[in-house]
């Protein structure tokens, strides 16, 4: 059925269909000229922790669990977009350490595409025990939130206990030498605002990047302006700490923000969705955990290469669905003019997205 309907719209839309010579030689690139060499893919909706700014107050509907990709259809899909260019891939969820056979799914990717840069973004909680297997398995990349270093406020902020758990596994995924390791702090007003000065100070001595993250809008999240922190507000209360920041070198597709603090060993950075958006390097898609294909984090067009693969759509096929929604994707912010309009429209969840 979808099949057919997918064929019955490359009719349609034929003249604007990608050719698959072209898709061949150019990847999955845009109409602005992006080549999308970067996937994230959200490895389940479950999570362990019920973080204010992520999850709805309600908790969120998950999906049947028939609905989730499989370790396979997962490989089939890493098989196909590294054939196509993509050459780094981010597990996320929901916590993609509570999915049983994830370990099976990095060593899979690892052993059976050709991506060569593997990373995670994870909340840290059951991270522990997995850190030794992760790097065997060839994880290069780690991000572990943490949004304070204060417990009773991670608690207020998770729902959860454990905030000594995730700060050993961080400590330990850096002694382990894990070639990048980077804490994710969503920064926001009245909760954490007043801690920016101490996680710099966790860069004078490790070897690791704090990214304070610009709080975003997503569905039941809580969000307002008055929780906003902006990019040049944390800057500047940086600044009069410990001076001007130097800034780094930073790549044509970084999310990121770069400083170093003048003698600190690690790094700091910024990631200003909100305030300074960086949709102009984007080479990021997303593939949720029930299998839909996401060009942009707040676009909310979506299409199911889960239900294409299911209908037994060829590899072919499935890259042609994939260069005609990239072909379609807006230069920025999913379309809307701003962070107002952003705020003001309603968009699946980030647990539902996958960070
Ligand atoms: N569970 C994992 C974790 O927390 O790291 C991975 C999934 S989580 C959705 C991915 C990232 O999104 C986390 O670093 C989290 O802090 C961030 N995030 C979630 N909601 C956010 C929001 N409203 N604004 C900014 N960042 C957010
Ligand atoms: Fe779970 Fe991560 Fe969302 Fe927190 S931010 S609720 S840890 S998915």
């Amino acid at each position: 059925m979808f099949l057919s309907i997918c064929i019955h719209l490359s009719k349609r839309f034929q003249s604007l269909l990608p050719n698959r010579e072209t898709t061949k030689q150019e990847g999955f690139t845009d109409t602005f000229g992006r080549q999308h060499t970067y996937l994230r893919v959200s490895v389940t909706e479950k999570c362990n922790f019920r973080c204010l700014y992520c999850m709805p107050e309600e908790g969120v509907q998950l999906s049947p669990s028939e609905n989730i990709l499989s370790k396979n259809e997962i490989i089939r899909l890493l098989q196909l977009f590294s054939h196509y260019g993509v050459d780094k891939v981010r597990f996320t969820g929901g916590e993609p350490l509570v999915r049983k056979d994830f370990l099976d799914i990095v060593q899979s990717t690892k052993q059976q595409t050709n991506i060569s840069r593997l990373a995670i973004t994870t909340n840290g909680m059951i991270l522990n025990k997995y850190l030794e297997s992760l790097k065997e398995s060839g994880v290069s990349g780690l991000n572990i939130s943490l949004d304070t270093l204060i417990p009773v406020k991670f608690e207020f902020i998770t729902r959860r206990r454990g905030h000594k758990t995730v700060l050993d596994s961080i400590f330990k995924a850096v002694e382990l030498g894990f070639p990048s390791v980077k804490i994710n702090c969503v920064v926001i007003r009245g909760f954490n605002d007043d801690e920016i000065l101490s996680f710099c100070y966790l860069t004078k001595d490790w070897n690791i990047t704090v990214r304070f993250i610009e709080y975003m809008p997503f569905e039941g999240n809580r969000w307002n302006t008055g929780k906003f922190v902006s990019f040049e507000e944390m800057k500047q209360k940086i600044a009069l700490e410990f001076g001007t920041l130097k800034p780094e070198q930073n790549g044509i597709h970084d999310t990121t923000k770069h400083f170093r603090i003048p003698g600190f060993v690690g790094r700091i950075g910024f990631i200003t969705s909100m305030s300074e958006h960086f949709c102009a390097g984007c080479n990021r898609l997303r593939i949720t955990a029930d299998g839909n294909l996401r060009v942009c984090l707040f676009g909310d067009k979506e299409v199911s290469l889960r239900d294409y693969m299911r209908q037994g759509a060829s590899d072919d096929e499935l890259a042609e669905i994939v260069a005609f929604a990239v072909k379609r994707k807006d230069f920025a912010l999913g379309g809307y003019e701003d962070m107002t309009g952003i705020a003001s429209n309603p968009n699946r969840p980030m647990i539902h997205i996958g960070g």
